[in-house]
């Protein structure tokens, strides 16, 4: 996970960890080295002059250069805007004190939302909470028989209204029913496995735009691979204006190396991460820390 970012990070501040004296000169250079490792990693150009700006900025203020330890202050700091580029402290999910939790799932076919589903509803039901599953997308019956076969994994209803042709109208009423049988029943969670497109398009924001209106749902995660990088992120972005998420969740970031959804998924957006998917499993998910991000990439 974010591999080679790391690699390179680790040899940039391994210089400053052991220079004794630091120069502006010294850390002018390592930023530049910062700057290109980080537009290597495939982050946003401008998040990547701000970051530079802001690191460099303090590593020369006297707090920094008048330490003991100037090398070691320089990767704090580096550590530190790290952290509050990733959004600094852990995201929550929004948990209803009137269940059933409705959580809207969003994103482009192929990211891993069906799988994330899956992933997400294991989730809750080990923290003991009874999860509806919700295929809403009923044009596609092989969505609604992945969905079904997670659900038959993990013993977790699905409810599920397949309908060849169905119009808008018709996948937000399978989507309130969803959420009504929710509610009726007891559950505690509700997820909606919306449909999915190979692009952004107005069809499927619309499609969006009406149910997330017609179900009011508590969270609207977005569901991203992380594998296609400022592609992501520029993903997020539409899904974002047009529909409005309230966190993203990274998918295929074991096999991510580079690193720049993750770097500034958030940064662009202004939306938390909240999970990681790392793996095809449906254990392959985890919380998502900005703390232990920039731990790890820091070595
Ligand atoms: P959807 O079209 O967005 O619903 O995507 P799917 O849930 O069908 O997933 C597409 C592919 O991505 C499947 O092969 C999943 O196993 C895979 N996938 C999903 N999440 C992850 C992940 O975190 N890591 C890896 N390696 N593969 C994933």
């Amino acid at each position: 996970m974010l591999d080679a970012l790391s690699e390179k990070f680790e040899k940039i501040l391994k210089k400053l960890r052991g220079s004794g004296v630091l120069t502006e000169q010294n850390i002018a250079e390592a930023m530049k080295e910062v700057r290109l490792a980080l537009l290597e990693a495939d982050v946003n150009f401008k998040i990547v002059k701000d970051f530079v700006e802001r690191v460099g900025k303090k590593a020369v203020g006297q707090e920094v250069m008048q330490s003991l330890t100037p090398g070691h202050q320089v990767v704090k700091v580096v550590w530190d805007e790290l952290r509050a580029m990733m959004g600094g402290e852990k995201a929550g999910l929004a948990l209803s004190s009137a269940p059933p939790t409705v959580v809207m799932m969003v994103g482009l076919q192929g990211a891993g939302k069906t799988t994330t589903c899956g992933k997400l509803a294991r989730f809750f039901k080990q923290q003991g909470r009874r999860v509806l599953l919700v295929a809403a997308d009923p044009r596609r019956p092989a969505a609604g028989d992945q969905l079904a076969s997670l659900g038959r994994d993990l013993q977790i209803d699905v409810h599920r209204q397949d309908q060849a042709g169905a119009s808008q109208t018709d996948v937000v009423r399978i989507c309130q029913d969803g959420v009504r049988r929710g509610t009726d029943q007891g559950f505690d969670v509700v997820v909606l496995d919306t449909g999915g497109r190979l692009h952004v398009d107005d069809e499927l924001m619309g499609e969006l735009v009406a149910v997330k209106a017609a179900v009011k749902p508590h969270e609207v995660l977005l569901v991203a691979d992380a594998m296609t990088g400022q592609d992501a992120v520029n993903m997020a972005t539409q899904f974002h204006e047009r529909v409005g998420v309230t966190g993203i969740i990274l998918t295929k970031v074991e096999g991510d190396a580079r690193g720049g959804a993750v770097l500034s998924i958030r940064a662009v957006t202004g939306q938390p991460i909240k999970f990681l998917g790392v793996g095809e499993k449906l254990d392959a998910l985890e919380l998502f820390h900005p703390d232990r991000m920039a731990s790890r990439i820091l070595g």
